[in-house]
């Protein structure tokens, strides 16, 4: 041993050391690797039986790549693990494919135009909703507002085919994502009568309110009464078979086989972070009440699901609301798993992601929202002291290529008390007043009938596709 020692040095003997420890790790980690063969995986009943007779579609908006695996470290670290190989509801779907974003005219896309893709079938502008493209937007206001020549919305096509529809999010119902399911606009912007270009309003183009008023889903459930009046509410709700709702309690007591809007704030409602669930419903909540509610009448339904509010957090470089929405929407997914039987094709995706990273060489099990410590091969555990940039600073594994809190030379040094925080804004590198959304492929994750057509790398609009297929809708 002495000679052995003298030849490999104390650093020899220590990377040896190391490198049990890793294998031991890599032999723990294999394990568990084993195990899941074995025993996850929601199981493929024939997923090329179609139709479908139902559809779930989760859309987390702002949902990237990043986002997903800060989320599943975030949610096995607030079990008390390490995080790393946790998994989220939608992660054992056996069919995946990555999606093309881009708008028809934009390389970066927004909601409206992605939206679109998804739920219609086709790409268009950026900002628009359920309105075909075309370089000359007065063209673009005649065919919404006057000829109507644009398809069908989702909501339409279901309820020609007899399907029930359910729509929630946690966004003002008005929306660009929720919107894009029921109504049709040159201009995401025109959520209530007064938003819409005067221009526009000359041809009788109808805000998105008012086509939701018309159209309304069997099940509506989100936020943003301060786009409709008081009238257009009270109207709506005397009519036949109708409930209006706006808070939680009043929604709890909701019979099910009633047309039901329930609309819990003014604006979008609260991040889950902060939501208050005697007034407000969690997703994971709306989520049952609709399935149940809709699987009971018996016709075939649609949902869509959306977790509006990752994006918002994200726009606000506030990393730690974007990682509780994303719990609020796993355990909404968890919801349709354990609801929905094998002839419902549910479906997991973002409509955009988002300009988030995960960064710098943290340990495993480091606090995602902490500041970086690398892994140290000689004492078998994350080093004591904070990994350091060129100027001497710590720097956090969570970050955002812009936004609004830039991060200088001689920006204050950061503490875990500080970065950890709820109210913290991740550093940029950009100075914006907004984050932005990001251009790169978003992931699409399904399970049931029609998931075998998910796979592959598509464009956005062949989502659309899909759905119409699996469903049989025309
Ligand atoms: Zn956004």
């Amino acid at each position: 041993m002495p000679k052995l020692s003298a030849e490999l040095g104390i650093k020899g003997i220590s990377a040896v050391l190391a490198l049990l420890f890793l294998t031991a790790c890599i032999a723990q980690h294999d394990s568990k690797r084993n195990y899941r063969l074995e025993s996850a995986a929601t199981p493929a009943s024939d997923s090329s039986k179609l139709p479908a007779k139902n559809l779930i579609i989760f859309i987390g908006d702002g949902m990237g790549v990043s986002t997903i695996t800060a989320a599943r470290i975030f949610d096995g670290q607030s079990k008390g693990l390490s995080g790393e190989d946790n998994q989220l509801a939608f992660e054992d779907f056996n069919n995946l494919a990555l999606v093309k974003t881009y708008n028809t005219n934009a390389q970066v896309p927004d909601s409206a135009g992605t939206a679109t893709a998804i739920l219609s079938g086709y790409k268009t502008n950026i900002g628009a909703i359920n309105v075909k493209p075309n370089t000359d937007i007065s063209k673009m206001v005649l065919s919404s507002c006057v000829t109507k020549l644009t398809s069908p919305t989702l909501f339409k096509r279901a309820k020609k085919a007899g399907l029930s529809v359910g729509l929630i999010s946690t966004a003002r119902i008005t929306h660009a994502t929720p919107a894009a399911m029921y109504g049709q606009a040159v201009s995401r912007d025109w959520e209530q009568k007064s938003d819409i270009d005067p221009r526009a309003a000359k041809y009788g183009c109808k805000s998105l309110a008012e086509q939701l008023l018309k159209n309304t889903p069997d099940i509506t459930l989100g936020g943003g009464t301060s786009k409709f009046t008081d009238e257009q509410l009270s109207k709506w709700a005397k009519k036949d078979g109708h409930i209006y709702v706006s808070d939680a309690q009043s929604f709890r007591a909701v019979p099910k086989d009633k047309t039901v809007l329930g609309l819990f704030t003014e604006s979008h409602m609260s991040y889950d972070a902060d939501r208050d669930d005697s007034k407000e419903p969690s997703l994971a909540e709306m989520t049952a009440f609709t399935i149940d509610a809709l699987a009971a009448r018996d016709t075939g339904y649609v949902i869509l699901i959306e977790a509006g509010r990752v994006d918002h957090a994200h726009h606000d470089s506030n990393a730690y609301r974007a990682m509780k929405d994303m719990q609020a929407l796993n355990a909404a997914v968890q919801v349709a798993k354990d609801k929905a039987g094998d002839d419902t094709l549910i479906m997991v995706t973002a409509d955009h992601s988002h300009v988030f990273t995960i960064s710098g060489y943290p340990a495993r099990g480091n606090p995602i929202l902490g500041l970086v410590r690398n892994p140290d091969p000689e004492a078998g555990e994350p080093a004591k002291d904070y990994a350091k940039d060129l100027d001497g600073k710590p720097y956090t594994t969570l970050g955002y290529a812009n936004g609004p809190n830039i991060r200088e030379a001689d920006s204050p040094t950061l503490t875990d008390n500080l970065v950890q925080s709820d109210n913290y804004q991740q550093q940029t590198t950009v100075r914006l007043e907004s984050e932005t959304h990001a251009g790169e492929d978003v992931p699409l994750y399904a399970t049931g009938p029609g998931s075998h057509l998910v796979r592959g790398v598509i464009e956005q609009d062949e989502i659309g596709h899909i759905i119409h297929t699996a469903l049989g809708l025309k």
